[in-house]
């Protein structure tokens, strides 16, 4: 079919996306033979307890259709883990569902929550997701900027969220620890956001797929652990983030019975359910994790890989913004002389040999002025590839900076 005909043919709700930034600066990375350090993704291999994890799972021959909502086995290891390190017991059977990857979480969440007409409440910068998801139920997406203050951290005006709220408004979507900034909500401003959320009767959909990698001796907070937060809010996480295996797409959602039974009613529609031998590896890994200490170690050896980049990123001249979880670090761009993202991104992937994204693409039309002077930066990569990065860095822009 010529592309002019697939227009015609193509629904309302999808004609205005494009190809995703993440697809695109990876596809240009490997034609230029860039060090990829735009999509987040870990280059090394995966742990060998989570590899064995997967080996065993396949040889039990869990190989058919399991329970709609998620494995019993996986649900249940998802609740001791919440139990373990949150404080909270999430019932398994009926405040777990198990979706592919975080991503079909946030789609089955909104399709599921979100009417047309709707108004959602969104962040800047954003995950590109989160507007795809809201336009796709039919909802408006209403955005509210992070802002940087002196002192290099971001900062959200509870002000300007109040301001941004409408009758329509019937969700909050909330990441932190944040993409693409490396913000860490901290206990108060979840208190602020959590106080509006309970005034004006919003659902928090709270993206914390890393929520095991804080650095600075950060806390992650969980709003839904907030007092009076659990039965409007609907956490999600990733397996692909916690091990390191993004193309396995395990995620799921925890949230009170009442809302995991409007996701499931979508989510039964989406996957039915999701790759059975996958999710019971990710319960063993699980338990494996637990017993080797291992989130702790796989939180340290990231420390100390964005401590890598973030001082090459300075040594080439840019100016690193603070970035306290992640795997992600925003740099300015403009003291190299640079004022447009998509320009320098697309230069520095062709030219210097090293791939990062344009934040301009976490951000509404209305905003985009304030992505154009930053570059988004991976750290999730292998300490040669972090020094291969570094090494062009270096000599690419200290001889090419823009005139
Ligand atoms: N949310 C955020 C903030 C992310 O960075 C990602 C990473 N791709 C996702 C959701 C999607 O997670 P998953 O890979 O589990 O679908
Ligand atoms: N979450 C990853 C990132 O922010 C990319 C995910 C994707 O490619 N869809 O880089």
């Amino acid at each position: 079919m010529t592309s002019e005909k697939a227009g015609t043919y193509m629904a309302e709700r999808v004609r205005g996306f494009g190809e995703t930034i993440f697809s695109e600066m990876t596809a240009l990375a490997l034609k230029h033979r860039a060090v990829n350090l735009g999509q987040g993704y870990p280059d090394f291999p995966a742990p060998d307890f989570v590899k064995e994890a997967a080996w065993k799972a396949i040889a039990r021959d869990e190989n058919q259709y399991t329970r709609s909502a998620g494995h019993p086995q996986l649900v249940e290891a998802i609740a001791l883990l919440w139990q373990r390190d949150w404080g909270c017991s999430p019932d398994p059977l009926t405040e777990i569902t198990v979706t592919v990857g975080a991503t079909e979480g946030l789609f089955a969440a909104v399709q599921a929550l979100v009417n047309p007409g709707d108004d959602v409440l969104i962040i800047e910068p954003f995950y590109d997701a989160y507007p795809a998801d809201v336009i796709m139920a039919g909802g408006t997406p209403r955005f509210v900027p992070l802002r940087p203050g002196e002192d290099g951290e971001w900062y959200l005006d509870l002000e300007e969220v109040r301001r941004a709220i409408t009758p329509r408004t019937r969700m909050l979507i909330l990441n932190t620890p944040h993409n693409p900034t490396g913000k860490v909500f901290s206990r108060e401003e979840l208190e602020g956001l959590a106080a509006i959320a309970q005034e004006y009767d919003l659902i928090v959909l709270s993206d914390e797929v890393y929520d095991y990698l804080t650095f600075d001796g950060r806390r992650h907070w969980r709003i839904a652990t907030l007092p009076g937060m659990w039965e409007r809010t609907l956490t999600l996480g990733s397996a692909g983030k916690m091990f390191g295996v993004t193309g396995w797409k395990i995620g799921w959602v925890v949230g009170s019975a009442a809302l995991n039974l409007a996701v499931r009613k979508a989510h039964q529609w989406i996957p039915f359910c999701v790759a059975t031998p996958l999710q019971v590896a990710v319960a063993i890994a699980l338990q494996e994790a637990s017993a080797q200490g291992y989130l702790e170690t796989m939180r340290v050896a990231f420390e100390r890989k964005r401590d890598i980049l973030v001082q090459a990123l300075a040594e080439a001249g840019m100016r690193p913004l603070a970035t306290h979880g992640t795997y992600f670090v925003l740099a300015r761009i403009d003291p190299l002389g640079w004022e447009d993202d998509v320009a320098f991104c697309r230069w520095l992937t062709t030219t210097v040999g090293v791939a990062a994204i344009p934040p301009t693409a976490f951000y509404s039309e209305d905003h985009k002025a304030m992505g154009r002077r930053m570059a988004r930066f991976a750290f999730c990569k292998r300490d040669e590839a972090l020094q291969e990065a570094a090494r062009r860095l270096r000599e690419g822009l200290r001889s090419r900076t823009r005139a």
